[in-house]
């Protein structure tokens, strides 16, 4: 147990040797013993400095970031789950977990219909949320597990991640932008007494920094392109499953809007790394044509605040100034303006 836990940290040690490796090639090697010129040198150590921090810290907050369990009023009580072990029929335990779900706000099911149900963890499964087996557990908004993270990237640390890959990149490049002269000169022999050590530094650093951008760079783009569609990696491959059918869009409420639900409503704090991805993980605005048949009319209203979610009245208090209710006979309408 001790082994396996250790080993899934040998990932984010190898990034840790990598930054630090790097820190030496290009603050010591390129940036004080081969620049002449001041000038250079401190404009150079500034960004690098800047870019280092941005990229250490959203990367270390998704590594670090706190996995919250699935609330309580998902996890089946022992009396159903005696119900549900009891039932004979496929059925019959399928009659259980719905009327169990009546109360609580789901839109999605599985693919025959019925309620998203893990057995491993005994509760009803919220939209959107997965089972991890490298976590053992369900996880709300599970967008992949992340060895390089050693950690479940979802609803807790989805912004994190991508502000991570978005620094990290243009970390890379940045690094592959000012060591190029350097390395050109190296290639051509141009570089004197420094060529035996120095000069191998800043090529290594070159060619890793290459390396790492182009894997970044796809892996953005992948998750820019996720983003403004509203979808998970795991909804990428198989799109969620509503009553009407299967829809890869089911949660996308416009570009922009989808962007928000990430990365808040905030501007100033977009590009920095803490918590600011609007709801609770377990309910999301959904098209309007998923949306449960008890809900009420939407009401004329614009903007991503008036996509009310699937919470009841008696939750929404606390987050009504981020996502506007509608509430009647204890329900909210989701709405897609
Ligand atoms: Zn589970
Ligand atoms: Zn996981």
């Amino acid at each position: 147990m001790w082994c396996w836990k250790a080993f899934k940290w040998l990932p984010v040690m190898l990034i840790l040797a990598i930054i630090i490796w790097s820190y030496y090639a290009y603050v010591i090697q390129l940036c004080i013993f081969t620049i002449e010129s001041t000038v250079q040198q401190c404009i150079y150590l500034v960004i690098h400095h800047i870019l280092l921090i941005m990229f250490c810290w959203s990367y270390f907050r998704t590594v670090f970031a706190e996995i919250k369990p699935i609330p309580e009023r998902f996890k089946l009580p022992e009396n159903e789950l005696e119900k549900l072990l009891s039932a004979e029929t496929e059925d019959a335990q399928r009659a259980i977990l719905d009327n169990y779900a009546k109360e609580l706000p789901i839109v999605t099911r599985t693919m025959s219909g019925s309620v998203r149900y893990c057995n491993r963890c005994v509760l009803v499964k919220p939209d959107r949320a997965h089972h991890c087996s490298i976590c053992s557990r369900c996880v709300l908004k599970m967008d992949h597990h992340c060895p390089w993270v050693n950690n479940c990237v979802c609803f807790f640390n989805y912004k994190f991640f991508m502000l991570f890959l978005g620094y990290a990149l243009v970390y890379c490049i940045f690094i592959m932008a000012t060591c190029l002269p350097y390395f050109i000169k190296f290639w051509k022999g141009d570089f004197g007494a420094a060529a035996t050590t120095g000069g191998y530094h800043i090529v290594f650093a070159f060619f890793v920094a290459m390396m790492f951008a182009i894997s970044l760079g796809s892996l953005f783009g992948y998750h820019c392109y996720l983003v403004i569609n509203n979808r998970t990696t795991l909804e990428s491959f198989r799109a969620p499953m509503f009553r009407g059918g299967a829809d890869k869009n089911g949660f996308s409420i416009g570009r922009f809007n989808n962007f928000k639900e990430v990365f808040g409503n905030s501007p100033n704090l977009w590009l920095v790394p803490v918590f600011t991805s609007l709801g609770d993980g377990c309910e999301y605005p959904v098209r309007r044509e998923h949306q449960l048949q008890t809900f009420t009319t939407p009401q004329e209203t614009h903007g991503y605040e008036s996509m009310g979610t699937t919470r009841s009245s008696s939750e929404s208090g606390r987050e009504s100034e981020r996502w506007r209710l509608c509430p009647r006979k204890g329900r909210t309408v989701p709405q897609i303006v």
